[in-house]
């Protein structure tokens, strides 16, 4: 089968853009998960619109299984082939196609990398401002609906897409949305796409708000003494009103964790926090304030006006805790939680998870782009310790339960994939998922777009 296919695949992109070999389809049969890889029978990287036009109507008829790829950074096996079939990799349409500088915006297409879109975006002094820690494909962060240590300012990834161009499962090229930032002309497809991972349509082009780089900025290092006195800072900082562009907790273990390579702070738990303004006599009191807050929250050590490249190296090493965290544990099984809540329940949910590793007896890392409500784990298990794994299962059910409990979400950034799905009748009720699942019908009646996925 994958011969035929391929060849059909050869006709419509050229023979040196269609791949069956191993090597290739193992490197697109596994996300950064412990979800089980699966390979696809044939990958395919197109150079237009029209070409995945043309694969997804060949595919439809032959009811072929398709899945996206970006950069294959997902964490919830959103990007795993579960049914074979074609991996399309956006690699090859990886261009800026206009930048619209008077209005803040780009259009792109989805498969450039989000830190090269914001190195070419800088020259003109702009930046998108979702940064999820991998350099992930605006495609997949679209698909995914990402999100990063900027969104407590910025929003997520679908606060900042305004249009697409969406290829449907059958083949139909579709616009959806416009360049205002004001739009209420029906149903908003945009953001139905956004989020979707895959599996309602395949995103070929993409309309995005764009920010000016700030001016002027100042980075904030908060220690504390534990990790319940750093999370009702969090609370605390956010219910003074007070507008970070960053605020990220990081139990010791995680400041540990990127002590080994990247930063030298204290091995206490921390927010690392950031504020833009446009002057820096603005910051400057917006800093006495944080410092207060912080103080009246127990903050046992506290620095603020990190200079460029000190703060440069906090992010890259925030930004790095994810890969560092995989290399040091690289034979084990493990399990990452992305729950959100509303922010006043955030001390409440960062206690209960905290207490949970002395429950459990697990080990592993707490921290989390903490200023929006999003809280992550990532717990790690021997291979073939069956019993440890089972805790690793507990151990998020129960997150994720409290989560819900507190009106919040099983899933904050990461998407739903494959390990969340458990978890949509708990958190939407089945009414609900029901209509997700006609939705999905209605896009892709012969279910072949990322099959498997979101709703099953
Ligand atoms: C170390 C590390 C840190 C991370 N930190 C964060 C974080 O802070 N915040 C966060 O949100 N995420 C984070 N992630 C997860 C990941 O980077 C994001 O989910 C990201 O959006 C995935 O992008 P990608 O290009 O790798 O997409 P892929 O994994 O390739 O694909 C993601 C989904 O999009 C679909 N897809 C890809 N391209 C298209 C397209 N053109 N059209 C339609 N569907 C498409 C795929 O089928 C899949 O369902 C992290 C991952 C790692 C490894």
């Amino acid at each position: 089968m994958s011969t035929d296919l391929a060849q059909t695949l050869a006709q419509i992109v050229g023979a040196e853009h269609v791949s069956t070999a191993e090597a290739y389809r193992a490197q697109h049969a596994k996300d950064q998960s412990s979800h089980t890889a699966h390979l696809p029978d044939v990958v395919v990287w197109p150079a237009s619109t029209a070409e995945v036009s043309q694969i997804a109507r060949y595919a439809n008829t032959e009811r072929i299984a398709i899945t996206g790829w970006g950069a294959g950074s997902s964490l919830e096996g959103n990007s795993i082939p579960l049914r074979a079939g074609i991996v399309i990799d956006f690699g090859r349409m990886n261009q800026i196609l206009a930048i619209h500088q008077q209005d803040f915006q780009a259009t792109v297409q989805p498969g450039i990398f989000y830190k090269d879109m914001n190195k070419l975006l800088a020259r003109n002094g702009l930046f998108f401002a979702p940064d999820p820690g991998a350099n992930a494909s605006i495609g997949g962060m679209i698909a995914n609906n990402a999100a990063g240590t900027r969104t407590v300012k910025y929003g997520a990834t679908r606060d900042n897409v305004l249009a697409l161009e969406v290829v449907l499962a059958n083949g139909q090229v579709i616009r959806t949305g416009s360049r205002s930032v004001k739009q209420s002309a029906g149903y908003d497809l945009t953001h139905l796409f956004t989020g979707s991972e895959g599996t309602l349509g395949l995103i070929t082009e993409a309309t995005l708000k764009l920010h000016p780089l700030p001016e002027h900025f100042s980075a904030v290092v908060a220690s504390f003494e534990n990790t319940l006195n750093a999370a009702d800072a969090v609370y605390a900082v956010i219910g003074s009103g007070l507008n970070p562009a960053a605020l990220e907790l990081l139990d010791a273990a995680s400041v540990r964790f990127m002590n080994t390579r990247v930063t030298s702070l204290p091995e206490k738990p921390t927010l690392l926090m950031e504020f833009h303004g446009a002057s820096q006599a603005a910051i400057e009191s917006e800093l006495v304030l944080v410092r207060e807050v912080c103080n009246e929250c127990g903050c046992s050590r506290f620095e603020a006006g990190v200079g460029r490249a000190e703060r440069d190296r906090l992010w890259e090493g925030r930004h790095a805790l994810g890969e560092i965290l995989f290399s040091i544990y690289p034979d084990s099984i493990y399990l990452i939680t992305d729950v959100a809540v509303p922010i006043s329940a955030y001390p409440a949910l960062a206690a209960y998870a905290n207490g949970l590793y002395a429950e459990l007896g697990l080990h592993g890392a707490l921290f989390g782009h903490a200023g929006d409500g999003n809280l992550h784990t990532v717990n790690f298990a021997p291979k073939h310790d069956a019993a440890q794994q089972a805790r690793l299962q507990e151990f998020n059910d129960r997150v994720v339960q409290k989560a819900i409990a507190l009106d919040g979400t099983c899933t904050g950034e990461h998407g739903v994939g494959i390990g969340k799905q458990q978890y949509l009748v708990h958190e939407h009720g089945a009414a609900a998922v029901e209509v997700m699942r006609q939705v999905k019908h209605l896009f892709d009646p012969h279910g072949i777009l990322n099959p498997g996925k979101v709703v099953g």
